[in-house]
């Protein structure tokens, strides 16, 4: 489908919309949408289909909202996908590029871009649970940056963003390997503690089974490598873990006015949640003086916060 068919199918469908015709009508104008659109930045903007498709997911009629949902998905899927293989093209040109640029994001793929990959050739196929995927199950091969260092990260990332995904193996190997080179850049293009530190970081809040939200959002593309490479632990959290932190350190930010400590780092205290022993703490007395002290405990790597008395 080229972009003026496209377009007579939006206006079709802003009209189907206005005229209140049966949901069957807007069901074969997606249908036809699916199968006959490859998705570019340039097409969804040049013909507002993807504005028009994301409206559809509020239909009324269900069976409108998941088919415009699933398309939707696809579409990004398929915009990422275009990216991923332009960025390994540029890479490929030998062009040092800075990860955290933001015009990357907002430049439309051209065909002319894309041309320039070869199609990858891979043995990789998706473990048929998608809860029991990794490299090792997918049968992917992460050594792709040319060093053995750096390859382990990718295969790190690899097994955190894959966990209950149905995107394809080669997809996810790119979005690994796009985040680890943006990791990479941050840390001036060098292998160090911090370096490694921010993979694991990644590696703990990506593979998180309470958020499998933010493994969609980063393989969807909602959320860009380069944006999620500098991301904060806060913001990465779930928004369950954000409400319970939030209410937390209220809380912290009230009792610490009862009493106050130096914050200080123990190598006694366990994490629950990454297991690391790297806690700072303070300790409050809340209540009355002959009761126990409160101890608020944060956890240095991961962020995990609690308390006990
Ligand atoms: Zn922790």
């Amino acid at each position: 489908m080229d972009a003026k068919d496209v377009m007579t199918h939006v206006s079709n469908i802003d009209k189907a919309v206005r005229d209140k015709l049966p949901a069957d009508h807007l069901i074969d104008l997606l249908k036809a949408l699916q199968s006959g659109v490859v998705a570019t930045e340039k097409l969804l903007r040049e013909t507002k289909v993807g504005m028009s498709v994301n409206k559809l997911r509020a239909n009324s009629d269900k069976n409108v909202a998941e088919l415009a949902k699933e398309i939707v998905t696809k579409w990004k899927n398929d915009v990422h996908l275009a990216k991923n293989k332009a960025s390994s093209a540029r890479a490929a040109a030998d062009k040092p590029r800075s990860a955290a640029s933001p015009t990357t994001s907002q430049r439309p793929i051209t065909p002319d871009t894309r041309a320039g990959s070869k199609p990858v050739q891979s043995n990789a196929k998706a473990a048929s649970d998608p809860m029991q995927r990794n490299k090792s199950a997918d049968n992917v091969n992460c050594s792709v940056t040319g060093d053995k260092a750096r390859d382990s990260m990718v295969g790190i990332l690899y097994d955190a963003l894959c966990i209950g995904s149905n995107a394809s193996p080669d997809l996810i190997l790119s979005v690994a390997k796009d985040l680890e080179n943006a990791v990479f850049a941050n840390y001036k293009r060098k292998i160090d503690p911090m370096y490694k530190r921010r993979i694991q970081a990644l590696f703990l809040n990506l593979k998180n089974k309470s958020n499998p939200n933010l493994r969609a959002r980063v393989i969807s593309g909602d959320i860009s490598t380069a944006r999620l490479a500098t991301m904060e632990t806060k913001e990465m959290a779930s928004e369950e873990m954000k409400k319970e932190n939030e209410r937390l350190e209220q809380e912290n930010l009230r009792e610490s006015m009862v009493a106050k400590a130096e914050k200080s780092i123990s190598d006694q205290l366990q994490c629950g949640k990454c297991g690391k022993k790297r806690v700072s703490y303070t300790q409050a007395q809340t209540r009355s003086a002959d009761e126990p002290m409160t101890t608020f405990c944060t956890c240095e790597n991961c962020g995990h916060m609690w308390k006990f008395s």
